[in-house]
């Protein structure tokens, strides 16, 4: 284990419920006391990286800085190499500001066509951000398959569209406890909970 950061209070710096209420699950057993960015009213930064890393760094020292507290940030999206990578980084961008995913999961699909290669994966860097500017991430991955139609409503985006490897379901037709141990998120949260708290 490297030299802990944490205290015991954690700001989540996201205005995603979603992701906000998976990331409070994941940290459930370490006992921190947990503030969100929309509780503390921070304001959310412009995404202007062009990595996952760069901008997950970016919204955890913007939330560290203001709140005075460390902070974590999630950076996330799916990676379709048969599109180039897309949509990424611009993952949220895709369904737009009312953050409709079902013409978001319409738009790869097209784009996709009958005939292209469905791999996919997610990816989730997770940077930890002190007052004080220094800086971790921790980065994770899940590969699958994108199907057509979407399936299931859990989880949240692009849920319904992916099917995780060796699994039959898709993560929205899987129960929320599942997906938390094997999803991309779940494996950054792996490494920096070793990190931060010990393997126990
Ligand atoms: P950002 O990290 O806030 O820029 O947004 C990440 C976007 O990637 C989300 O809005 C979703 O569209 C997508 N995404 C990230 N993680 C997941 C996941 O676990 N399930 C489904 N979609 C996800």
């Amino acid at each position: 284990m490297a030299h802990r950061l944490i205290d015991d209070s954690l700001v989540i710096a996201s205005h995603n419920p979603g992701k906000v209420s998976e990331i409070r699950d994941l940290l459930h057993p370490f006992k921190l006391i947990i503030h969100s960015a929309a509780e503390l009213d921070l304001p959310e930064p412009e995404e202007t990286g062009t990595s996952f890393s760069e901008n997950a760094i970016l919204k955890a020292s913007a939330a560290a800085e203001r709140s005075g507290m460390a902070a974590l940030a999630d950076d996330s999206g799916l990676v379709v190499p048969a599109l180039g990578g897309a949509p990424g980084i611009y993952s949220a961008r895709w369904a737009g500001p009312e953050k409709d995913f079902d013409s978001a999961m319409v738009r790869i699909e097209k784009k996709l066509g009958p005939k292209a290669n469905r791999e996919a994966h997610f990816i989730c860097v997770l940077a930890l951000a002190l007052p004080n500017g220094v800086t971790r991430t921790y980065e994770g991955a899940v590969g699958g398959t994108l199907v057509w139609p979407p399936k299931g409503k859990s989880g949240f985006g692009y849920d319904p569209m992916f099917r995780p490897k060796k699994f039959s379901e898709t993560f929205g037709e899987m129960h929320p406890p599942k997906k938390h141990q094997i999803s991309h998120r779940a494996a950054a949260f792996r490494l920096f909970t070793a990190d931060q708290f010990g393997d126990a």
